[in-house]
Parts: C-alpha cells; sequence; structure tokens
C-alpha cells in the first residue's frame, strides 16, 4: 500500500490530506471539504498544473512577454511544454489574451499573452 500526503492548494487552508493507495482503492482523509477530496484524488491519479512562463518579445520596451496556459496540463508535460514555450519568440505589439501558441505539445491547452505589450515608440 502506497501512502502519501498532499497538501492541498485549492484554498488558503491548506490541509493536509492523506491518500492511502491500496487494493480497494483510494482511501482518503484529512480533507476538510469535497473540493480537498477531489485535489488529492487528482493529485494522486493525474497531477495537473497552470503553466506560467516568459516569452522573448521584440519591437517593444520590454524583452519579456508574461504567457499562460488556457488551463491546467498534466504536469508531467510541464517540462516538454515549458521547452516548447521557452523556444517562442513573438513580436509587438501583443494584445493580453491573444493565443501565442495553440494545442502546445498536443495537450490540446493554449499558450496565452498574460498582458498586453505594445510597440516601442520609434526613434
Ligand atoms: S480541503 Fe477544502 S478547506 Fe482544506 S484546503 Fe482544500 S479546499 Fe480548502
Amino acid at each position: 500500500m502506497r501512502k502519501v500526503t498532499v497538501t492541498c492548494i485549492v484554498c488558503p487552508s491548506s490541509c493536509r490530506v492523506s491518500v492511502r493507495e491500496g487494493g480497494e482503492g483510494l482511501e482518503i482523509s484529512g480533507h476538510q471539504c469535497r473540493r480537498g477530496l477531489e485535489h488529492a484524488r487528482n493529485e494522486v491519479k493525474n497531477p495537473m498544473r497552470m503553466l506560467t512562463a516568459t516569452i522573448a518579445v521584440t519591437g517593444a520596451d520590454f524583452n519579456l512577454l508574461p504567457v499562460i496556459s488556457s488551463a491546467e496540463i498534466p504536469k508531467k508535460m510541464l517540462i516538454p511544454c515549458l521547452r516548447t514555450v521557452y523556444g517562442l519568440r513573438v513580436q509587438a505589439p501583443v494584445k493580453e489574451g491573444s493565443v501565442i501558441l495553440r494545442d502546445v505539445c498536443g495537450t490540446g491547452v493554449d499558450i496565452l499573452a498574460a498582458r498586453t505589450i505594445t510597440r516601442a515608440p520609434a526613434g
């Protein structure tokens, strides 16, 4: 039987939730609500995370554009997705929420601009 302790990150209470995985499925304890139960189950079965990063931008007063995934992606896909994202380069102007990359690494999730960046004034 495998036992893990998960810190629930769904709300600021940060409950410590125990998950025992055995022949009869999962035994989950220590959660204070149903959302914590779901979170602990997902953490053991298929942990998901939002991806945030910065990518290169040219033609602006800033060198970097913050980006965020449109939804959570499987945690095991974070490193390959980050490798892809860090290779991106965009040209200003960029509008917050615009799609920078569709379907990153076949996850079905898009990479979006997390802020608006205007073109640098000429000269
Ligand atoms: S188990 Fe419920 S109360 Fe506890 S941190 Fe998670 S969401 Fe918050």
